[in-house]
């Protein structure tokens, strides 16, 4: 059966097809999960309303309402080795119209800190990760990008290393000091 329907249906499934057990179950990843939803995540009743709101979820086979049922199921493994989670683009779309008020984004944050620190981390992200520790900043900047920066009424470099270069070294401390640098693989010593 496609991931596709099985992810949106009723019948769960892990994501290798095999039926859940108790021993799929890990009580404190699911604990956490409750926690971050302060305890409305209990009361998901899978409308769908957070998948159908979804723009990532349109184009990708990532379907947060699955996300949700198996985080707050407990599925640890199953849920931060699912590829997809790393395709959600934490617009808030889907909290800002989920009928319960859940935090949704917020456990989607969890899953991913989990995921990476399992070694789960997408490598699109591990890249943008490695471009942050190496200049300060996620996006590049081009002569386009500064004149519309410009024509807006805004700087043309944007309040980060761009405009403040001296700002790095307090970015790669804070890299090192939370081991950001070992989950994306950053060589000090090459950049
Ligand atoms: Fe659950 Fe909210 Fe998504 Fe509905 S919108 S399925 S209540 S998380
Ligand atoms: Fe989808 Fe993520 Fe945006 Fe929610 S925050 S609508 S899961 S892309």
């Amino acid at each position: 059966k496609p991931k596709k329907e099985r992810s949106e249906s009723m019948t769960l499934l892990q994501s290798d097809e095999k039926p859940i057990t108790r021993a799929d179950v890990d009580e404190d990843f699911k604990q956490e999960i409750m926690d971050a939803g302060a305890e409305s995540v209990a009361i998901c009743f899978q409308c769908g309303t957070c998948t159908g709101a979804c723009p990532s979820g349109r184009r990708t086979p990532y379907r947060i309402r699955g996300v949700v049922r198996r985080a707050v199921m407990g599925l640890k493994e199953d849920v931060i080795s699912d590829d997809s989670i790393w395709m959600c683009t934490t617009c808030y779309e889907c909290q800002e119209r989920c009928p319960r008020g859940i935090k949704i984004v917020d456990i989607v944050k969890i899953i991913r800190n989990q995921a990476a620190q399992a070694g789960f981390m997408a490598q699109s992200h591990k890249m943008t990760g490695l471009f942050v520790t190496k200049t300060g900043h996620g996006v590049p900047i081009n002569d386009a990008t500064m004149a519309l920066r410009k024509s807006v009424g805004l700087t043309e470099l944007p309040p980060t290393t761009h405009q403040f270069p001296e700002a790095l070294e307090e970015v790669q401390t804070i890299v090192k000091a939370t081991g950001f640098d070992t989950l994306i693989g950053y060589n000090w010593e090459t950049g």
